[in-house]
């Protein structure tokens, strides 16, 4: 299947196109042709999977097919960041289009405030907000919604984590009652159906379910202080059977300093993250595919949608803030049948998180032995008794929400102190 076979508005082929889409992802290919059958839905996939445009390609087609007047879809999302990311990829898609969007969300100055006021009371075709910031606007009467066709929450799951259901139902009433509602989330907990009860007569379901790693990837993990990292990296290096690595990092500054350090020590390393333009990186990963670089260190970015066949070898430098992108990564490795090798550092505060891992995988990872010269690892058993409440299973979602605290509306801060 190609993204041909939805019949989509040709000026939106061209987006894809030039944004380098070609095969739907499996969410894509079940939820755009009930969406363009005008049908309510909840859609549920793992965390990548190309959700966004499952729901942004067929509203935009719509859009272009039914030219309309004022606000056509409203889009709710949980962090000003998802905001501003989806925002991004409507730009990407409608390019070459007349479509136009602003994101509303919280933060920012009084400059920015009265920016956003301006740009809502204007209108544009897709608005994209976080609910407490719409809330605050909506009071202003500036905002009109009459003509609305479509409403989308993203991450519904986590919206209703962090204590949005009041706020949605708020926004929901000031809507016309004749719409199309897209619900998108990770998980299925049951107050995503209670929500969808309340907003929506009647609606459609699709859900990918989450894959388990491939049966070929041997899995490791080793107990290990944060000094330890570095040098239990290297001696693993050393192994030159590993002749394709993938590593993973926590953040951007990591990613630099870490890479900076291996190739003082004259490792082939190179470093991939949101800093580098988009063709920087699509050269890198030519070159890296080309078995000309050995070693990519990385951000979640790297985990996201590449497709290189035989690399050997993954290490999670830093465990996972979500299980999920854990699946991810691993899956970087022995695709296809090929068998492949994916190591975890974990220091004694991300145990937790690890366990939450386990639960996921269903399996139990097997804790390595550091090499003698490293000295003696923190216990994983014993980490994990100082560190209850944090992170893991079924809190995920709460622990993401709390560490994303600074870039979110005043009032969503608030509710993340009550609920954590
Ligand atoms: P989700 O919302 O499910 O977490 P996203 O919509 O953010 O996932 O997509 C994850 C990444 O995959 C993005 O970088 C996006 O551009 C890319 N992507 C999505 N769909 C496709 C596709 N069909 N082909 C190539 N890349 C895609
Ligand atoms: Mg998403």
């Amino acid at each position: 299947m190609t993204f041909r076979d939805f019949n989509l508005d040709s000026r939106l082929m061209e987006g894809l196109d030039a944004m380098g889409f070609e095969k739907p992802t499996p969410i894509q290919e079940k939820s755009i042709p009930l969406i363009l059958d005008k049908k309510n839905l909840i859609a549920c996939a793992q965390t990548g999977t190309g959700k966004t445009a499952a729901f942004i390609l067929p509203v935009l087609h719509n859009l272009l097919v039914n030219k309309s007047q004022g606000i056509n879809t409203l889009v709710l999302a949980p962090t000003r960041e998802l905001a501003m990311q989806i925002d991004q990829q409507i730009e990407g898609f409608s390019y070459f289009t007349n479509a136009t969007s602003i994101a509303v969300y919280g933060g920012g100055d009084g400059q920015t405030w009265t920016q956003q006021k301006r740009a809502l009371a204007k209108g544009a075709d897709i608005i994209i907000a976080t609910p407490g910031r719409l809330i605050s606007f909506l009071g202003s009467g500036k905002v009109d919604f009459s003509s609305l066709k479509h409403l989308i929450m993203d991450e519904a799951d986590r919206m209703l984590d962090m204590g949005f259901f009041d706020d949605i139902m708020k926004i929901i009433n000031t809507l016309p009652e004749k719409r199309q509602n897209l619900l998108f989330s990770a998980t299925m907990p049951p107050n995503i159906k209670k929500l969808a009860g309340k907003i929506m007569p009647d609606y459609e379901e699709v859900a990918i379910s989450i894959s388990k790693p491939a049966e070929g990837i041997r899995q490791g993990a080793y107990m290990t202080h944060d000094s330890q990292k570095e040098p239990l990296l290297l001696s693993i290096l050393k192994d030159k059977i590993y002749k394709s690595v993938i590593v993973f990092a926590s953040t951007k500054e990591k990613v630099k300093n870490l890479t900076r350090s291996l190739k003082q020590r004259g490792e082939e390393v190179r470093q991939f993250h949101s800093d580098l333009e988009q063709i920087e990186r699509e050269k890198l990963m030519q070159q890296f595919k080309g078995k000309k670089v050995r070693i990519l260190i990385g951000t979640d970015i790297l985990s996201r949608g590449i497709d290189v066949e035989g690399i050997d070898l993954v290490v999670n430098y830093d465990v996972p803030p979500d299980p999920e992108d854990y699946v991810h990564r691993i899956g970087r490795t022995a695709r296809a049948e090929s068998t492949g090798t994916a190591f975890t550092f974990i220091n004694p505060k991300d145990v937790n998180r690890f366990k939450g891992i386990e639960r996921l995988i269903e399996k139990e990872v097997p804790k390595l032995k550091l090499p003698e010269e490293l000295g003696k690892g923190p216990d994983y058993e014993q980490s994990s008794h100082h560190d209850k409440g944090r992170g893991g299973g079924r809190n995920k979602r709460n622990f993401r929400a709390g560490g994303k605290r600074k870039g979110q509306d005043r009032n969503q801060g608030r509710r993340n102190k009550r609920r954590n």
